[in-house]
């Protein structure tokens, strides 16, 4: 049967030996987080996942949400209790400034636990998930009396967050939409018409939700250059806080969907809706992109969410299971038959899932830090190499991020053979409920055009060259030791693949823009491959340390040293292959005519 358990020592070996959070308590910013703090945190969160949310994880799948004739949502039983729960533990104020009732504790820190539950029940996770975005956004373009009217108990937890973009009609290509924000005397804005697929759009487990919706004002430019972002609530806020009147914003139905069942996908109309503009009138794409890069991240820690559940279920069975024999001999002769794990194919697929897991996790806890590195880095020179990196590996954390989790929920699955298929076992589940990680906040395929289109030529390239020194100053270290060379050498090989591919890029872009599209979603990878790669080079040579001078649990650290040799060689070697399809260009991608693709 599914359960889950919080992976609390590998994230704190991460956090120590890759983030190096125990040595950035000088920085005032990380002064919160002290290593009693972070144990506390981590461990607590752990069990409230583990205890109080994946119980809940099959329920939510199985009886999923109900929209009533009201138009209110019923979402499935325990998930109230759970709900106050979570808000009474605080859990909602983690990373959100003081000034608004937060606990200012690091980025990386709100991120290491979010991995937890969304783990535990992805679909639980997603109603608050969306309201720390939407707090940062407000707080960078809102405005005073939007900030201190709307902010405090949105990060205290009694009201949501959630993001209002897609239309029927504009889903990738937001300049389409046709949602209308018309000016009223009193400074706010009547909003009119449809928004689909919006994450718990419509619940009655918060006291209030607060929509972030984009829409035209009159006369807007055409395209996205004409679309402002406005805050609408669900219930109005008077003057001195108190909840009024319900706004005139209701959901007309909820979605019937491959996963995340728990989670009301609700389609929402505004019916001229009062609501307030945030920052600039034209510019919301922008005060949007805010919200939607940390949710980009977030989504990429879904992928990794998903792989570590479905990796602890794929390995729980194969311990479990017994199947033939070993091919060198019977493993235990006095069993009828050894267990999964003696056969190399079913290895291939645990160490998979094992690399990919851990390898993601790290990479997801790094960019987090670049997060708070650019708030909280001593100079402004250091401040700008984060912005540059966390903005360089944003569509990578979350393309390639979520394609590798979902990969590693279907190798689970196959790990379980015909029981994967069937439903009582819960990796079935996890695989439909990972799905869902590619797809929304930008389909990866328009990930990676971000990466290639946009983040590669920015500044002249400087985040892509400044990726390459961090890459060829950790292979020299890991060369430094004949532990981690291999390691470095596979990844060093990698990163060779990655600089040729950059480097076909930039002589054969420009002339064919159909080179750069076709060649974008392989590049994601190959930059996924040395990114992951880069995580385990320097795990690999965190664990060697402790391994040389007796510290830390043995087993554990001779497992790092295993597994990155295992990325190195069975993984790493991926992005030769990569790069010669980049290097093949767009021409039999596009050499068919449309209609070509119909014919029998
Ligand atoms: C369960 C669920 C929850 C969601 N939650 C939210 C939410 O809370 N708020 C919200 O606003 N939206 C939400 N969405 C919407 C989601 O973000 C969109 O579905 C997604 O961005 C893709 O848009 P689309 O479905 O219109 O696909 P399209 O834009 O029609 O894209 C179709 C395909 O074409 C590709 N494509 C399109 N344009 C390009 C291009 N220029 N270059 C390369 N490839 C391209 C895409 O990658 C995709 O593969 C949710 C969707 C689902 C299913």
């Amino acid at each position: 049967m599914p359960s889950y358990t919080a992976p609390v020592a590998d994230t704190m070996f991460i956090l120590n030996e890759i983030v190096g959070l125990d040595r950035l308590t000088n920085n005032p910013g990380f002064a919160a987080a002290s290593g009693d703090i972070v144990a506390a945190v981590l461990e607590e969160g752990g069990k409230f996942a583990g205890e109080v949310l994946n119980p809940l994880n099959p329920v939510g799948d199985e009886i999923g949400c109900t929209r009533n004739d009201d138009g209110t949502v019923t979402v499935p039983p325990g998930f109230q209790e759970a709900f106050d729960q979570f808000v009474a533990g605080g859990w909602t104020t983690l990373h959100a400034p003081e000034e608004f009732g937060g606990q200012a504790l690091p980025m990386v820190l709100a991120i290491a636990v979010e991995e937890y539950f969304t783990s535990a029940n992805h679909a639980f996770n997603m109603y608050h998930g969306l309201t720390g975005a939407a707090v940062s956004a407000i707080l960078a373009k809102g405005s005073e009396e939007l900030q201190k009217k709307y902010v405090p108990n949105m990060v205290a937890g009694t009201w949501c967050g959630t993001m209002n973009l897609t239309e029927p009609h504009a889903g990738t290509d937001l300049g389409l939409i046709k949602t209308r924000a018309q000016p009223q005397a009193d400074g706010s804005y009547s909003i009119t018409g449809t928004k689909i697929f919006i994450s718990g759009g419509e619940h009655g487990m918060a006291e209030n939700i607060i929509h972030l919706v984009l829409a035209k004002t009159p006369g807007a430019p055409a395209g996205s250059k004409g679309i402002s972002l406005f805050l609408v609530p669900k219930i109005m806020v008077d003057d001195d806080g108190a909840l009024g009147e319900q706004n005139t914003v209701s959901c007309g139905s909820i979605e019937h969907k491959m996963g995340i069942h728990g989670n009301a996908t609700c389609v929402m109309n505004y019916d001229g809706a009062t609501g307030w503009m945030i920052g600039e009138e034209n510019k919301g794409l922008a005060a949007m992109f805010i919200m939607m890069n940390q949710a980009r991240l977030g989504v990429g820690l879904q992928g990794l969410a998903q792989a570590e559940l479905a990796y602890q279920q794929a390995a729980r069975y194969a311990l479990d299971r017994r199947q033939g024999r070993a091919l060198t001999g019977p493993a235990e002769p006095d069993k009828p038959a050894d267990t999964l794990f003696v056969h190399p194919d079913v290895r291939r697929m645990l160490m998979e899932c094992k690399a990919f897991t851990e390898g993601l996790r790290a990479l997801c806890l790094w960019g987090a830090l670049q997060v708070d590195l650019v708030k909280y880095a001593d100079t402004e020179e250091e401040r700008q190499a984060a912005d540059d990196l966390i903005s360089l590996l944003t569509p990578v954390i979350k393309g390639y991020g979520t394609d590798k989790g979902f990969d590693v929920t279907v190798l689970a699955q196959q790990v379980f053979g015909g029981h994967g298929y069937i439903r009582e076992w819960g990796v079935e589940q996890t695989v439909r409920d990972a799905r869902i990680a590619m797809i929304y906040e930008g389909a990866n395929g328009v990930q990676a055009m971000d990466l290639v289109g946009r983040k590669l030529p920015a500044n002249g390239g400087r985040s892509i060259q400044a990726f390459f020194k961090i890459v060829a100053e950790d292979v020299a270290a890991g060369k430094a030791d004949p532990a981690t060379t291999p390691i470095a050498e596979a990844l060093e090989k990698a990163n060779q693949q990655l600089q040729a591919a950059t480097m076909w890029l930039m002589q054969n872009a420009m002339t064919n823009p159909n080179n750069a599209g076709a060649a974008s979603y392989a590049y994601m990878h190959i930059m996924g491959i040395v990114a992951v790669g880069l995580m385990w080079l320097r795990m690999a040579r965190a664990a060697q340390e402790q391994i040389a001078a007796g510290a830390g649990n043995a087993a554990y650290m001779q497992a790092k040293l295993a597994t990155a040799r295992f990325f190195a060689e069975r993984i790493m070697p991926d992005a030769g292959a990569l790069r010669r399809k980049i290097e093949g260009g767009a021409e039999s991608l596009m050499a068919l005519p449309p209609e070509a693709f119909l014919t029998a």
